[in-house]
């Protein structure tokens, strides 16, 4: 299996730390609105990463925190007039329900950065202790950026074009040694949530929240670490620079990065206002529709947002539970035979689409072309699918089933008819009637009665309509 590491700027073999095992920490949300669909991406696309693992015999521990203290957060409680914790813990909520309709599992273990103060503060300690970082007057503690050699490594920076970047930006009132340095704990201001520590009453930077909460739920050295791109730099570069001056060791092996979901081909986000909250899309989608979209590009490709996509992505989902309903339609409408010798073939077949959904995604995780993949196989069962045996069309749902499960698509039974649905069976039904095979038929048109829809056979066509 290849991934793109952005530490080495290639696809590299993935060889896990240990045999059968993979460790993933994705960076999650700061918690003070409702998450938008730029959000949604990195939730979604390595939910899959993690899908396919799991697929491929892997036990994943898969950790994801909630950035749950943060000068946004605090800036919403002192509008509403509530406290912090409110604040965060009103949007974990939401954040989670956004999740489950996305089909995005839960995480193995989703920290919460207030519920790890002790663990960044012995971080920060032994950094202190090594000579990587250092007290200002004012309390604050600052990572002395140039003490880790390696600095600059993942986002492919060079210390000294940093230097000339950060020369103006001293702000007033900083007690820096060197405009590089960054923030890993800083005093509290008033009315503000603080804890107590051995350098002042205060809170922790961002940065040192994820090498913190990735050590105590995965250990020093991690598989994969994971966020959308604009955290490479300085988010996990910091990241790097404190993990491994505390810890000694490599922190993450492998680094993956998904592009932006733009609109208009600019980023989504909150600062630029030009964004939709799941929320707002749940409105006039079904969210697995919005999983389906986040997957039909390869997740380090740029992602643009519009109408026209979301209901080409419906179109798509549509055209691949019609299918799964008309095998079960089969199945439950078909005595039992056993699989004849084409079948066989037929079926093996079927399992090369299996192959090439499965090349796509080991390379690194093209979830468009393992889409693509899906959808040949669909085409391949409608084909098929009016002469085969009930012991056949079981082989083909079960590789569909299989497939799905691995994009999150759910593709089990649903109630409501869609009018795709109702259209395909109305063919399959005129198909069965040209082989003369009436009985059948039959059994198609009392199975659309069942569901509510009653057809008329004109001289112009089959009519039908929902009762
Ligand atoms: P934040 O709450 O801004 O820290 O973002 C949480 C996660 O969403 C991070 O992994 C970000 O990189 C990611 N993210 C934010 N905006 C976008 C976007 N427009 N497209 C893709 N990922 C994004
Ligand atoms: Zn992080």
């Amino acid at each position: 299996m290849k991934i793109y590491n952005t530490l080495s700027r290639k696809k590299e073999e993935f060889v896990p730390i240990e045999d059968g095992k993979v460790s993933m920490y994705v960076c999650g949300p700061t918690v003070y609105n409702l998450i938008h669909i730029g959000n949604a991406r990195p939730m979604i696309v390595f939910d899959v990463v993690r899908r396919y693992f799991e697929y491929k015999g892997y036990e994943v521990r898969y950790v994801s925190n909630f950035t749950d203290v943060d000068d946004k957060i605090i800036a919403k409680a002192k509008e509403e007039g509530i406290t912090a914790g409110e604040v965060a813990s009103r949007y974990i909520d939401e954040c989670k329900k956004d999740m489950e309709g996305l089909g995005v599992s839960p995480a193995t273990v989703h920290p919460k950065a207030t519920e790890e103060i002790g663990g960044m503060i012995d971080m920060i300690s032994t950094l202190i202790e090594k000579g990587h970082a250092y007290k200002a007057q004012d309390g604050t503690v600052y990572f002395k950026t140039r003490s880790f050699d390696d600095y600059g490594k993942l986002s492919h920076k060079n210390i000294e074009d940093l230097e000339g970047g950060h020369r103006d930006i001293n702000v007033t009132g900083e007690q820096k040694e060197d405009p590089l340095d960054f923030v890993l704990w800083k005093p509290k201001k008033e009315g503000e949530p603080y804890w107590e520590s051995p350098w002042c009453d205060g809170r922790p930077g961002w940065h040192i929240e994820c090498s913190v909460m990735s050590k105590a739920y995965l250990g020093d050295s991690i598989d994969i670490h994971a966020g959308g791109e604009d955290l490479i730099f300085p988010h996990h570069e910091n990241e790097i620079a404190q993990s491994e001056a505390a810890n000694g060791v490599p922190f993450a092996n492998y680094w993956m990065h998904n592009a932006f979901l733009n609109i208009d081909h600019k980023k989504m986000s909150k600062s630029l206002g030009n964004f939709f909250t799941v929320r707002d899309i749940s409105e006039r989608f079904d969210l697995s529709v919005l999983r389906f979209f986040m997957l039909s590009a390869h997740y380090r490709s740029p992602l643009n947002f519009s109408d026209e996509l979301m209901e080409s992505a419906k179109n798509g989902l549509e055209r691949i539970q019609t299918c799964a309903d008309k095998c079960r339609f089969v199945l439950n409408n078909s005595s039992e035979k056993p699989l004849a010798d084409e079948e066989k073939k037929l079926l093996g077949e079927a399992e090369s689409f299996v192959k090439k959904f499965e090349l796509a995604m080991e390379d690194d995780f093209n979830t468009a072309d393992a889409i693509a993949a899906i959808f040949e196989l669909v085409r391949f069962i409608n084909q098929n699918i009016s002469e085969a045996s009930s012991e056949c069309v079981k082989g083909y749902l079960d590789i569909l089933e299989k497939l799905c499960k691995v994009m999150g698509i759910d593709i089990s039974e649903k109630t409501e008819i869609l009018d795709k649905e109702i259209e395909e069976l109305i063919n399959l039904r005129q198909q069965a009637r040209q082989s003369k095979d009436f009985k059948r038929a039959d059994e198609i048109r009392d199975e659309l009665l069942a569901k509510g829809i009653a057809l008329k056979d004109t001289r112009e066509g089959v009519q039908w309509t929902r009762i």
